[in-house]
């Protein structure tokens, strides 16, 4: 994966894929000092882009980061690498971390702040969960509260226990996991926002502990230009057992389908369907 052809753009150049290296004292790698963006572009043209770049500054504004670059330049940067790539519909990375410096200790004030863009092609995020529905497991891990960790940041910390929760997951045969947060309300997937359906109507859980992703944005404007009501709230786990339908929304998850969260279970019904093909349609319109 790391030793192939391709170009990644590191801190204002492009260079070989198999040169895009790190030192080993990199602060992020030892301190999560480290803030990422996942987006896709369709056809050439990323969906959001800006949105992601300046989500992207604003999560290295909250672990107290700055990263040296406008959204402009990640935006001209996003586009080099793709062209470079030679790539249409692709999966875009962005990552902005403290580099290796004369700090190795928890501070790091002195260490510069490096920005990497790399693009691939990344087909469905749920394989063919997309069209069955998928089966997530639930996880042991809370989302923490925002005073324990900027929660809206998307920041390497915040993924620890995501990487622990989904491969737990995926030993039980899972695609991924649902979250509960601190207080034990429903909260998110490992890369995804919730939806569910009961009754014609739409409960979200409301992004006061979770990130408030820019798909689950999109899809709150898609139900609302449709006249759905859309309750964002807390929701209680034992809700899911009156919920009809259930969804997950992301950059790479898009919008996909879910039939199962531990034993409660849902179908892939028509407002999932239709919002999933809608979704599809917005991104490449
Ligand atoms: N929650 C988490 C934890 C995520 O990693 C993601 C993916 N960025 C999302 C939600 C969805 O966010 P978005 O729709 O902006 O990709």
């Amino acid at each position: 994966y790391d030793d192939r052809d391709g170009k990644i753009w590191m801190d204002g150049t492009l260079v070989e894929w198999r040169d895009a290296k790190v030192h080993i004292l990199s602060h992020a790698l030892h301190y999560a000092s480290s803030v990422f963006e996942g987006e896709r572009a369709y056809g050439g043209k990323i969906f959001l882009s800006e949105k992601h770049s300046q989500r992207l500054l604003k999560s290295a504004e909250l672990i107290d980061m700055e990263i040296p670059w406008t959204v402009e330049q990640i935006e001209a940067a996003k586009y080099e690498v793709v062209k470079a790539n030679g790539l249409s519909d692709a999966y875009v990375r962005a990552v902005a971390f403290r580099g290796a410096g004369p700090d190795m200790g928890v501070s790091s004030a002195r260490n510069p702040v490096r920005l990497a863009i790399a693009a691939w092609e990344w087909g469905s995020y749920y394989g063919d969960a997309k069209f069955k529905g998928a089966k997530l497991d639930i996880s042991k891990w809370k989302r923490p509260s925002p005073e324990t960790i900027p929660t809206a940041a998307k920041a390497a910390g915040l993924y620890m226990i995501c990487t622990m929760s989904k491969h737990a997951a995926e030993a039980k045969g899972c695609s991924d996991a649902l979250f509960f947060d601190y207080r034990g309300y429903v909260a998110e997937a490992t890369g995804a926002n919730v939806f569910f359906v009961k009754d014609g109507e739409v409960h979200t859980p409301l992004p006061d502990a979770i990130l408030n992703g820019l798909t689950r944005q999109t899809v709150i404007g898609m139900l609302k230009e449709r006249d759905i009501t859309v309750h964002e709230r807390h929701i209680m786990p034992e809700e899911m057992a009156g919920f009809e339908q259930c969804w997950l929304t992301g950059s790479a998850a898009e919008v996909t389908p879910v039939g199962q969260i531990g034993d409660y279970t849902f179908e892939v019904g028509a407002l999932t369907r239709e919002i999933s093909e809608a979704y599809e349609a917005l991104v490449r319109s």
